[in-house]
């Protein structure tokens, strides 16, 4: 595979760009390597600026569910763009994604558009801290929340210790108030929550973790977060920026069934342009100003390109059948993927809820991010990069989901499968 263009641009970013990318998960750091600069991209295919074309399974890390450039998207930003790209002023079109999600997640009553997940879920602790006028966060190793200060903190070992900051930059003071569990360990959670009861403002939880591998709650999980925080007055926040209708139309919490006291929503939302949401019951944000005295507020919340792209995403989604039929595809591409392993001899655990999957280089169950974290990285770098040098673009890190979209065909399928049986064969 050609490479040279992207070389020269990885080099030329990186005299400009810290580390030569504007999130860290695209440089390729843990797998090795330099990361493929994009040319342009269409339904299942990503093309790179040296002309390789590839069947993408990241797909923007998950907001691109109806493949790249959509007709019905592109058509609605282009013609929105025609009449200016943002007014200061409200529009027609944030009533109408507003609306679309309450329906679509009833226990967002009310809803605040903002630019990214990571805004929507600062914003989301700062109303539930506002509410209880409690500061602590109950937090579970291996979720992501974004990049704010208190979120950049999880345990060291042990079954679950008082936050200590992942990154520097993080004053101590804003990490002490996280508290960290591992995921699906119930017997933690409560142990923890007992503990620290009356500072707890929230408990946040991807209801399906995306960022360490796929991680599916087990069938008590979310069940007894609910029922331990409501006990304990603590308001469970879902961050469903990942799975809002990923995993179904109404977010993971109509899945299982479970309604959140505040749900986060970003990447699908805005149709692959900045859009991040949260919201709750009318009277927790109803204390967001103006409404109320939590201030929160963004120039260029509620896009009116972001949310036209939002929007016509939304409709798109509502076509019957449409979730299904990726769950159906998710399902041949996942069992697939395990024959082929198992026929090469290779070990491999597989989780998947809907069209996200993982797919872990290890033997034992992957429950949490201790387990996770048992996979064979090294074998996961190589098996990237033999997929990429025949054509298909997985996630570069071990601890990432795959998504498929509705533009994936079951020809891409076929050809994906046939691809990595040679590759697990030759690890
Ligand atoms: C991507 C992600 C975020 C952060 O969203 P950004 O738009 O990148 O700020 C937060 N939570 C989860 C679960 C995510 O996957």
């Amino acid at each position: 595979m050609k490479t040279t263009t992207s070389k020269k641009l990885f080099a030329a970013a990186q005299r400009v760009i810290p580390g030569g990318v504007n999130s860290p998960v695209r440089a390729f750091r843990s797998v090795g390597g330099h990361p493929l600069f994009i040319k342009r991209a269409k339904g299942s295919r990503l093309y790179d600026v040296d002309g390789n074309g590839f069947i993408d399974y990241v797909l923007s890390w998950g907001p691109m569910i109806l493949g790249h450039a959509p007709a019905p998207i592109i058509r609605a930003i282009t013609r929105a763009a025609a009449h200016g790209t943002s007014y200061g002023a409200p529009t027609e079109l944030e009533v109408r994604l507003a609306q679309m999600i309450a329906e679509a997640v009833p226990s967002m009553q009310q809803v605040r558009l903002v630019n990214s997940g990571t805004e929507a879920i600062m914003s989301a602790i700062r109303v539930a801290r506002a509410h209880t006028k409690r500061d602590g966060v109950l937090k579970f190793e291996g979720c992501y929340h974004g990049h704010a200060d208190y979120l950049l903190a999880k345990a060291g070992s042990g079954v679950a210790t008082l936050g200590l900051p992942d990154s520097p930059g993080v004053p101590r003071d804003f990490a002490r108030h996280t508290l960290t569990a591992p995921y699906n360990d119930i017997a933690a959670v409560q142990k923890l929550i007992e503990a620290h009861a009356g500072e707890l403002a929230c408990v946040i939880v991807e209801p399906v973790a995306g960022n360490m591998g796929v991680v599916p709650p087990h069938d008590e999980f979310l069940p007894m977060l609910r029922t331990l925080t409501r006990k304990h007055g603590i308001l469970l926040i879902f961050d469903e920026v990942i799975t809002g209708f990923r995993v179904h139309y109404g977010g993971a919490q109509a899945l299982y069934r479970i309604m959140p006291d505040m749900t986060c929503l970003g990447k699908i939302i805005g149709g692959g342009l900045p859009v991040g949401a949260y919201g709750g019951a009318r009277e927790l944000m109803q204390q967001v100003a103006p409404a109320g005295p939590v201030y929160q507020a963004g120039t260029l919340s509620g896009n009116p390109l972001a949310v036209t792209a939002g929007i016509a995403m939304l409709k798109e989604l509502q076509t019957p059948g449409i979730y299904r039929k990726l769950e159906e595809r998710a399902r041949v591409l996942a069992d697939g993927l395990g024959e082929a392993a198992k026929k090469a001899g290779v070990p491999l655990i597989q989780t998947r809820v809907g069209s996200m999957m993982g797919a872990f280089f290890t033997k034992e169950p992957v429950v949490d991010y201790a387990t996770a974290k048992q996979s064979d990285t090294q074998r996961y770098a190589k098996f990237f990069h033999r997929m990429l040098g025949k054509g298909v673009y997985f996630a570069p890190s071990q601890f990432e989901a795959a998504f498929l979209s509705t533009a994936h065909t079951p020809r891409d399928l076929t050809q994906t499968l046939a691809t990595a049986y040679t590759v697990f064969r030759a690890l």
